[in-house]
């Protein structure tokens, strides 16, 4: 049965002509849509209280679990405007299922999929307005929280789950260009048995001092190793890494609790199967790489996530050299997978059965 959400539509949404103005350069994370959808959870009523309302602060006391000991998990995912009008969730079962493992792993509740999804596409309904249309999307940010005012060190017993949503343009405006990587070799995200897998706030907390050195040595984005040789290639702070050979080969590392497991990293590896691409899932030492690059052997790598989809990786720095990847901008290969993936997003080609999921509008 579908979930009963109590509907407060806002008293004050946004005018039109300024949503219009807001759409025109959203950035990310910036801009947000009119409502908000909240689930709250307890021992005694387990799921309770689904309400899509006008998007406002929460009250929390100074003693709310998370503010002490980070009981959070999230989720990341695109609504898309397609040619007909309509709107598209990409696999979004698929982020249900990961919120679920994350929940678990955090000693959270887990959530029934069907909650999730119709949570998800309330949201959508209710602010449908706020879908960008050509490049951009609607990101929404399922999370939830320990919201048990307590200091004890336990599992908290209650809980709040949320969905808010913002447009986002194009991810490379005017132009893409390819993403500069800093190699940490000294600090980690993840290590064994802890929450690399968990999608967590957590893991984002502890990847931070490795992104602000990252800044300072002129880079975009973070490469982590595996904390125990210091030598292995686990993924970005927030996106999954492949390597493309002169021979055809793909190289992904394998996920092994440490890596997240990127759902548009198993939709590469899915549709470069199918086209008959040898794929591996292994380890790739850092050694390697660099010498790989510098031999020529190693074409292309991109980076891969929601928010940024398939970003193309040029210049790696780290303390032992520097070097670049083929000529430094990108190559053909990245190119190819990331418009295929991007048309089957947005409904412009047929992917595999199921991963386009049309949201109806009523
Ligand atoms: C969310 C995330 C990814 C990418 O996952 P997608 O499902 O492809 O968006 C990769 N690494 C980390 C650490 C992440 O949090």
């Amino acid at each position: 049965m579908p979930t009963n959400f109590q509907v407060e539509p806002t008293e004050a949404p946004i005018a039109a002509d300024d949503r219009a103005r807001m759409l025109l350069d959203p950035g990310f994370g910036r801009v947000f849509t009119d409502h908000m959808v909240t689930v709250k959870w307890s021992e005694e009523r387990g799921w309770h209280s689904a309400t899509v309302s006008a998007r406002k602060p929460f009250q929390l006391d100074p003693a709310c679990a998370v503010l002490h000991y980070a009981q959070e998990i999230f989720e990341g995912m695109k609504a898309y405007r397609l040619d007909d009008g309509g709107i598209g969730l990409f696999r979004p079962e698929q982020n249900a299922r990961r919120f679920n493992t994350s929940a678990e792993r955090m000693a959270m509740p887990t959530m029934p999929e069907e909650l999730f999804l119709d949570a998800i596409k309330t949201l959508v309904r209710i602010d449908e307005a706020w879908i960008p249309d050509a490049e951009g999307s609607l990101y929404l940010r399922p999370f939830m929280f320990a919201s048990e005012t307590f200091l004890g060190v336990k599992p908290a017993s209650e809980f709040i789950f949320c969905v808010i949503a913002c447009p986002v343009g194009a991810y490379f405006k005017g132009g893409k260009k390819a993403v500069s990587l800093w190699v940490s070799d000294h600090l980690n995200r993840a290590g064994p048995g802890g929450t690399g897998a968990a999608k967590c706030g957590g893991n984002y907390a502890a990847s931070l001092k490795a992104q602000a050195e990252a800044y300072r040595q002129g880079c975009d984005q973070v490469v982590f190793l595996d904390a125990v040789e210091h030598r292995w290639v686990d993924e970005l702070g927030g996106m999954n890494l492949f390597f493309l050979f002169d021979d055809g080969r793909m190289i992904t590392p394998a996920l092994g609790g440490t890596i997240l497991p990127g759902i548009t990293r198993a939709s590469i590896i899915a549709l470069a199967k199918a086209r008959g691409v040898e794929v591996r899932e292994e380890r790739y030492a850092i050694d390697q790489w660099q010498a790989d690059a510098q031999s020529g052997k190693l074409r292309e790598v991109f980076a891969c996530g929601t928010a940024a989809v398939l970003a193309p990786v040029g210049e790696v720095k780290s303390m032992s050299g520097d070097w670049l990847v083929g000529n430094g901008e990108g190559g053909q290969i990245t190119e190819e997978i990331r418009s295929e993936l991007l048309g089957i997003q947005r409904g412009r080609f047929e992917g595999p059965v199921g991963w386009l999921h049309h949201v109806s509008l009523r």
